[in-house]
């Protein structure tokens, strides 16, 4: 059956990039009736920052890409945090030093340096350590059985590398990409273990791959260099290799480059689920929760940045992008990332949402100064002219303020002695009444104004500046309903007066 994860090292929030790979590995998982785990890679200790496993667990929650193992959930096949498997890959560095497949080298940084001096000196355009130049360094290949134990038992550092053929093709299919081929003599011999005793990312990933049975590498496109390295990695071990899937790269939205933070910030929109603040420079980045976008609509705009699934529609819950997922209609070119788009999915998920619903999430932005059955009223007047359920704040503060000011064109326009006259009509005839229905307020404003055959649009304008002070919104005979009688004729008083 498949099993897919999500891997993110905590390094640091999780980038909108990383959310479309949990979000597709999960979709996978979920269309295939497979299993969705999240693993920690944690092993590069000097790149760890506090807090980050945290939002990257809260940001899938938020997201609502739950998944079925994983550290907080528990499984079968954990632990699910590298830092905690130590053991387990050192038993395979082992078993590849053993059957001469990985070897021991001593160099240091200093050495290393001098290698890739001398070579560059060489005109070599990529200096590397690989089947050729490991020959010239300090390493288990090139020293004797007896000093290789020696500088072991003096304590001198370290690491261990694979040793990787000279001049031989590698060849996987990639289910976004097709075939791919690398030869050998352009990869090194990458570090499998380092001197701290920790696993590099390839190693980690690679046993971990296979120990928890994944069926299918989901991840992005910055990864499809590394995946020779792990096809060789699977065959040296013995072990089957999973399918891969390298998901594309997101694009600026002038398609020039990637969609990085700097990028991101220089334009002034979200690019992470959840705020963060940066432990480092203390610096907050607004993530999409906070600037107001709804968890469906960001997963709905975020499932169609790579993979499009044909056809018209353009609109899918969770679970019609489970029903209709595949790995087949990734786009192999960069996704344009378009934050209008993702603004306009807000506003379409917003309308179509209940107004009960978004008077919850209303409330906890005004507090006590609306009640259920108030705010409801509220975001139902005017949620079809919002994008964010906290524009309604500011688009709907008239209801609980009185106007200060009036806007100055349609006094210019629409306040004269004949509207004055009839507001002030107005006010005496709805004051007969409690409150008042939007149906009722208008029958009463059409019946006072029939009398002598005053036409509508010669008050209404003057209506609404008086009880807003602007001269548009929502639909008056709804705000005169919410405001009530008494209300309504205060307002008209203080714009006379
Ligand atoms: N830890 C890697 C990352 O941070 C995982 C890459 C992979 O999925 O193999 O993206």
């Amino acid at each position: 059956s498949v099993r897919v994860r999500f891997a993110p090292s905590p390094t640091g929030a999780l980038h909108i990039g990383g959310v479309r790979t949990a979000l597709y590995n999960y979709l996978f998982a979920k269309k295939n009736n497979g299993t969705f785990i999240l693993r920690i890679e944690d092993t590069d200790q000097s790149r760890f920052v506090e807090g980050a496993e945290d939002y990257i667990r809260q940001s899938l929650a938020w997201a609502g890409i739950s998944p079925d193992e994983g550290v907080a959930e528990g499984g079968n096949f954990g632990p699910y945090k590298q830092s905690e498997r130590k053991d387990i890959y050192k038993q395979y560095t082992d078993q590849l030093l053993a059957e001469g497949k990985a070897y021991i080298a001593f160099d240091t940084p200093e050495e290393l340096d001098e290698m890739r001096d001398r070579l560059k000196e060489a005109r070599v355009a990529n200096p590397q350590y690989n089947a050729v130049t490991r020959m010239q360094m300090k390493n288990s290949l090139t020293l004797s059985e007896e000093e290789v134990k020696e500088l072991i038992d003096a304590g001198t550092p370290y690491v261990v590398r694979i040793k990787l053929p000279k001049n031989e093709d590698v060849r996987f299919k990639d289910i976004v990409r097709g075939w791919v081929v690398v030869n050998t003599a352009t990869l090194d011999d990458k570090i499998l273990m380092k001197s701290d005793g920790m696993p590099t990312y390839h190693m980690a990933n690679i046993v971990d791959d296979h120990l928890m049975e994944i069926t299918h590498v989901i991840r992005g496109e910055e990864w499809l260099p590394s995946a020779p390295l792990h096809v060789l990695l699977y065959e040296y071990l013995g072990w089957e290799a999973p399918e891969f899937a390298h998901l594309p790269l997101l694009l600026k939205p002038d398609g020039n480059g990637k969609l990085s933070k700097r990028a991101a910030d220089k334009l002034g929109f979200p690019i992470f689920p959840l705020n963060w603040t940066d432990p480092q420079t203390g610096e907050l980045s607004v993530g999409f929760k906070e600037a107001g976008y709804l968890p469906d609509a960001f997963i709905n705009f975020l499932a169609l940045l790579g993979w499009n699934p044909g056809g018209e529609n353009e609109f899918f819950s969770l679970e019609e992008l489970v029903e209709i997922f595949t790995l087949e209609k990734i786009n192999k070119s960069g996704a344009r990332f378009d934050i209008e788009k993702a603004k306009w999915f807000n506003q379409q998920y917003l309308r179509s949402k209940s107004s009960e619903v978004l008077a919850e999430e209303f409330i906890n932005l005004v507090g006590d100064k609306a009640d259920k059955a108030l705010a409801t009223r509220i975001v139902d007047s005017l949620k079809d002219r919002v994008t964010f359920v906290k524009e309604m704040v500011e688009a709907g503060s008239f209801y609980f303020e009185r106007p200060t000011e009036y806007d100055a064109k349609t006094v210019k326009k629409k306040w004269n002695d004949l509207a004055i006259e009839k507001l002030q009509g107005y006010a005496a005839e709805l004051s007969k009444h409690d409150s008042v229905t939007s149906d009722e307020a208008k029958t009463v404003l059409t019946d006072y104004l029939a009398k002598d055959e005053t036409p509508l649009g010669r008050v209404m304008p003057a209506l609404r500046l008086a009880l807003t002070g602007q001269g548009g919104g929502p639909d008056l005979m709804e705000i005169i309903s919410i405001l009530g009688p008494t209300e309504v004729a205060a307002r008209i008083d203080l714009a006379i007066s």
